[in-house]
């Protein structure tokens, strides 16, 4: 899985410091994972200097940076809010809207990994019970999208997204959510619950990788036939999903008595089935 970062980002960070985790995890918790400038709540945050701004201290210190979104770091930059203002943002004490957005990938024949396991034009990734935990639903263009539920222990649903919109159902301890909108982490782990998500745009080459690693080159040609484009999707995920007992790692599907890693399917109902 790519790290998830915009050009500005790895632009930027060319000529300073890494921010400290530690420092951004207290960014993004102060603001509740979302812009806290009006009504804006977007979760896809950026990091603004403020006090001191950073061409005049070129440091990263918690208490004078803020959590915004894109256009309202631009207007900070450009000196749209007051240091007080800026400082009131990092103690919005509101009740903040559960964080919530969209990835805007749109393909035909999205390519999913989880787990180590792949499916291409394959509607159910992993049911269990027989209710879907990861499948894929279609747009009236035909471009396949993802839809993932995670429950809490409870039973009570954690995370869930549905045709690519996704929300936080249950406050995070975590949540990064990049400006690129191309990566999702989600963290609560006194509930038990990690979701990773990363979509990226690949070539046919990176596909065949992906197939060859897991030994079903042979599977190739029936992916090119239904697709002659040069660029594909893929979507990769982790999670723990406490309710089911499953961990879905890099490299495996563990739990419910299952042990899953290397499963390929292309053009079938449905990847993994647990009882
Ligand atoms: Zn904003």
């Amino acid at each position: 899985m790519r790290a998830p970062r915009s050009k500005q980002q790895v632009g930027r960070q060319k000529n300073r410091p890494a921010i400290p985790r530690g420092t951004l995890r207290a960014l993004r918790a102060e603001v509740g994972f979302v812009c806290p400038v009006g009504d804006c709540d977007s979760p896809y945050l950026s990091f603004h200097h403020f006090d001191p701004p950073w061409n005049k201290g070129g440091i990263h210190r918690a208490e004078g940076m803020v959590a915004l979104c894109l256009e309202h770091h631009k207007q900070a930059d450009h000196g749209a809010f007051s240091a007080e203002q800026l400082r009131d943002f990092k103690r919005r004490t509101i009740s903040r809207p559960a964080p919530a957005g969209r990835f805007e990938f749109r393909t035909e024949q999205l390519v999913l990994v989880g787990g180590g396991n792949l499916a291409v034009r394959t509607p159910t990734f992993l049911s269990v019970g027989g209710r879907p935990l990861v499948w894929l639903s279609s747009d009236e263009r035909g471009n396949q999208l993802l839809n993932l539920e995670v429950r809490a222990r409870d039973g009570s649903v954690a995370f869930s997204m549905r045709d690519n919109d996704w929300v936080v159902a249950r406050a995070p301890s975590d949540m990064e959510c990049p400006p690129s909108a191309t990566a999702l982490v989600v963290r609560a782990p006194t509930d038990g619950i990690f979701v990773e998500l990363a979509f990226d745009r690949v070539t046919w080459e990176d596909v065949t990788k992906l197939l060859a690693t897991r030994g079903a080159q042979m599977l190739a040609p029936e992916i090119r036939r239904a697709w002659n484009e040069s660029e594909f999707v893929v979507a990769e995920f982790r999670a723990e999903l406490p309710y089911e007992g499953i961990s879905i790692s890099r490299t495996s599907l563990l739990g419910a008595g299952a042990h899953i890693a290397g499963c390929v399917s292309v053009g079938c109902g449905a990847l993994i089935t647990i009882a």
